[in-house]
Formats: C-alpha cells, sequence, structure tokens
C-alpha cells in the first residue's frame, strides 16, 4: 500500500483544516485503491480534518517524550492517540534542528508512541554539508541507530528527508533517493512490516518520477501538501 503523508507543519486553523478536508473528500469520492493518505495537521485541527468516511488517516507532528505529568505545552502521544491519529512523525529535520531532538530523546519518543498505539514516521536525512563531506550513509546509519529499542516486528514508516531538499525547491534525484532506499532497507532487514518514504521538494511534476524510479513506498510531503489540488495529484501520481 503506497503512502502519502501531508505534513502541513504550523499552517492550517481549524476553519481551513475543515475546508481542507470537505474539498479532499469531494475530489477523492472513494478511497483511492492502494493508496493510504494521511494528514499531519497540527494538534488543533486534529478533528477538523478527520474524515468521518476513513479515506484518510491523522499524524500528529511530535510528541512529548514524557507520558504525562508537569511538562507545560506538551501533548503526549496517549493524548494524540486518544485525539485519532494512527501515526506521529517523529525526529523531523525541523525538530531535531531547531528544538534540539537528539537521538536518546527520539528514541523515548518511539517508546512513548509504542506504549500509546502510534506508529511512528520516523525522519531522518543527511545535511548538506553531511552529504558534501560524504557522510550520507554514515548519517544514516547513526539516525537508524535511535531505532535499536523499537519492536522490530512493529508496524514502523521510516522517512528519508535530505535535509537539503526540505522546502528548498531541490528535491533528490530518483537515483539518489533509490540509493538511500536500499541502504536504508539493508540497514532495516531485520523488520518485516516497514515501508519508506521520500520527503524533500515533492511536487506534481517530480512525484512520478520519483516514485516509479525510486522504489519508495510513498511520500512525505510538507509545502505541496498545502494545496489540496497538489496533494491529491501527488497522491495519484
Ligand atoms: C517536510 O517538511 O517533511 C517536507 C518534505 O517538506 P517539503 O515537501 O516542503 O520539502
Amino acid at each position: 500500500m503506497l503512502l502519502f503523508v501531508a505534513n502541513w507543519k504550523m499552517n492550517k486553523t481549524r476553519a481551513e483544516a475543515r475546508a481542507y478536508a470537505a474539498d479532499l473528500g469531494a475530489r477523492i469520492g472513494e478511497k483511492i485503491p492502494g493508496h493510504e493518505l494521511v494528514l499531519a495537521p497540527a494538534f488543533t485541527a486534529l478533528d477538523a480534518a478527520r474524515d468521518p468516511g476513513e479515506r484518510w488517516s491523522l499524524a500528529c507532528q511530535n510528541v512529548s517524550a514524557e507520558s504525562s505529568g508537569a511538562f507545560t505545552g506538551e501533548v503526549s502521544a496517549r493524548m494524540a492517540a486518544e485525539a485519532g491519529c494512527r501515526y506521529a512523525i517523529i525526529g523531523h529535520s525541523e525538530r531535531r534542528r531547531l528544538f534540539g531532538e537528539d537521538g536518546p530523546m527520539l528514541s523515548r519518543k518511539l517508546q512513548r508512541c509504542r506504549e500509546a498505539g502510534l506508529t511512528p514516521i520516523y525522519c531522518l536525512g543527511e545535511t548538506d554539508d553531511e552529504r558534501e563531506a560524504g557522510l550520507t550513509s554514515a548519517t544514516l546509519v547513526r539516525q537508524v541507530e535511535t531505532l535499536e529499542k523499537d519492536p522490530k516486528n512493529s508496524s514502523l514508516v521510516v522517512a528519508y528527508e535530505p535535509v537539503w531538499a526540505i522546502g528548498t525547491g531541490k528535491a533528490a534525484t530518483p537515483e539518489d533517493a533509490a540509493s538511500a532506499r536500499v541502504h536504508l532497507a539493508e540497514l532495516l532487514s531485520a523488520r518485516p512490516n516497514l515501508r519508506i518514504l521520500y520527503g524533500g521538494s515533492v511536487t506534481p511534476e517530480n512525484a512520478a518520477a520519483l516514485l516509479d524510479e525510486s522504489g519508495m513506498d510513498g511520500f512525505l510531503i510538507g509545502g505541496a501538501s498545502l494545496s489540496v489540488a497538489a496533494f491529491e495529484s501527488i497522491a495519484r501520481a
């Protein structure tokens, strides 16, 4: 099943999410066979983005590393699951870079997801400097180590998102994405329930080639997913 995840980041109010969901529902009609769609709105818009017909499911963009307690401003994995999420995006490069989330913290977030029954969409990928220094492969190895304690038989989504491709308009080539996919599949070969996504400047124009030629199981889409027409067109690529 191909998987298309719309990461709205800190965009869309509840009213905007409701309008998007109505438009998406009208456009797709019945469920698209062989395709799974996921919307990842802000916590405040989760219920507004929900589809009563279950043609798409919901993800949150982050969870706390803690289970509950005196952590002002945090949202727990259990709360996100109860609010209707099936998935949680963990380790997005913006969280790593802007909020200092490192391997040990992400490992705890992954544990909280499992306790709550959320499937993690674990993001990884090299920066421009790491790529220039020939460290792409070593970076992926290090970031995969964060999954060490995560139960091997549980369903896992890994999103390969080279940091230099996120929000830059400079997507990876299908060849680069394919080689990252092969490498990640090898590193995670002990996991029977694994899907590997590509993310980074996916658009309706580059989606078909990226999907066909990389062997990826779908996309994590940021900027382009804010337009319902673009998201639908990518999902139909
Ligand atoms: C993302 O932030 O996960 C992402 C892939 O963004 P964009 O599609 O805008 O590059």
